[in-house]
């Protein structure tokens, strides 16, 4: 069959982008999911939409992905479950200067962030103890969603104007002549097609690999846990980042709790067709004795499960967005090291764009795959690559 596009990977990534190349009428447009729509690390997102960001264009996609969480429906007919809570990115003096530089940088860009004191953390939440935390940034307007139905709902919508949304098959081969795309060899059969957008997550090294792209990924298998807080403490009111102990926290429901640990390192470095999806207890007891530090009232948390899924993390824990050096027609969107979700909405109609070969909205030339091999690669203020 002969297509206008095909993107592979039916991701929060993929699938908005499907979304926006269809509102775009980028022609016949085919979504290639070798299992099913936010069936992957999408599915298992933690889900944190917080704007606090180093790099511009990342604080920009994170601003307007925001918005569109909030009027998801407006925008596709279904829901993506955003919950505003608020955000709390909790720092030691080290980190100050990074953040508050990066709130500068929001507020710029008109987002609603402040630095807070203790003091006025303290008021924001008495229940904290904020032994080593020197000051924080907060943000009233950010909270979480859901990764499958974000996914999903950019799917169906994508389907209604006219997308292919093929699950359960495997995109084999990215084809290239001449210096050009030509097609990709599927499960299915193959597509003739002259515009490919691979968002494929940390599978996306193995696509590129046999047309001599070297797409340096790995696979970090990253644990989340879930606890119950003893019913007098409450609930957690806000998405807690915490740079001083280094785990996060947010709201979840049943009065319970998603937590997890922020690291300088992937976690443990896996294959990601083999790994163990459940959560070790050591990590249990390593997020519930972070927790009971920063909520002592709440130290009796009782653990109601867990799961690991994986981030694609890459060596400056940034994405690799746009097209491919050598091979025209081919382009790239992953290696979001595990803080991609919160950016997706809004990335999707970027990479539609480059793909129809419009200007951008937001520049994002500085993700480019080049930037490896030039050793370009990007640092934000805070030592948590994670943070962006
Ligand atoms: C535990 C956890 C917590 C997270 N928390 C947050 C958070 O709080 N906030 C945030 O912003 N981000 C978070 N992230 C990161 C975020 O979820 C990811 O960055 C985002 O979901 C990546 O989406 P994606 O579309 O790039 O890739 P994926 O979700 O990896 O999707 C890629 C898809 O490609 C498909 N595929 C692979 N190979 C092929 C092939 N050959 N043919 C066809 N299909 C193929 C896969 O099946 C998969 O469905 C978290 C991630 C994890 C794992």
């Amino acid at each position: 069959m002969q297509a206008d596009v095909v993107v592979v990977g039916g991701g929060c990534v993929g699938a908005s982008a499907a979304f926006h190349l269809a509102q775009l009428g980028a022609g016949r447009v085919v979504l290639v999911e070798r299992g099913q729509v936010g069936g992957g690390p999408t599915g298992r997102t933690v889900g944190i939409v917080r704007l606090h960001y180093s790099h511009e264009p990342l604080v920009e996609l994170a601003r307007r992905s925001l918005e569109r969480f909030v009027r998801f429906h407006e925008l596709t007919g279904r829901s993506a479950d955003f919950t505003r809570t608020g955000f709390l990115l909790l720092a030691p003096a080290s980190e100050l200067e990074g953040l508050a530089a990066n709130v500068a940088l929001q507020r710029r860009l008109g987002v609603r962030a402040e630095v807070l004191t203790p003091e006025e953390v303290a008021r924001l939440d008495p229940r904290l103890s904020l032994e080593g935390v020197a000051g924080a940034a907060y943000e009233p307007d950010a909270g979480y969603a859901d990764g499958y139905a974000t996914a999903a709902g950019f799917a169906a919508a994508a389907r209604e104007l006219g997308v292919e949304v093929w699950e359960g098959v495997a995109a084999e081969e990215v084809q290239a002549a001449g210096g050009r795309v030509t097609g990709v060899q599927t499960s299915r059969g193959p597509v003739a097609c002259s515009r490919v957008l691979v968002a494929a997550g940390v599978w996306t090294a193995g696509l590129l690999r046999p047309l001599g792209v070297d797409f340096p990924v790995v696979a970090s298998r990253e644990q989340v846990v879930q606890l119950a807080p003893p019913a007098q403490f409450g609930r957690l009111e806000v998405v807690l980042e915490d740079l001083s102990l280094g785990f996060y926290a947010r709201p979840e429901t049943g009065g319970t709790v998603l937590a997890g640990v922020l690291e300088e390192e992937p976690e443990e470095v896996v294959d990601p067709d083999r790994y163990n999806a459940g959560v070790d207890w050591a990590f249990v007891e390593r997020v519930g004795s972070l927790w009971s530090k920063r909520y002592p009232s709440a130290a009796q948390a009782e653990f109601r499960g867990g799961y690991a899924s994986i981030y694609d993390v890459t060596p400056d824990w940034q994405p690799v967005l746009g097209p491919v050096d050598g091979t025209d027609g081919l382009f790239v969107a992953a290696g979001f090291s595990g803080h991609g979700f919160k950016l997706s909405p809004a990335l999707g109609e970027e990479l539609a764009r480059w793909v129809c070969g419009q200007s951008l909205s937001v520049d994002l030339r500085m993700f480019s795959l080049r930037r490896f091999s030039e050793g370009a690669l990007l640092r934000g203020r805070h030592a948590k690559g994670l943070l962006g």
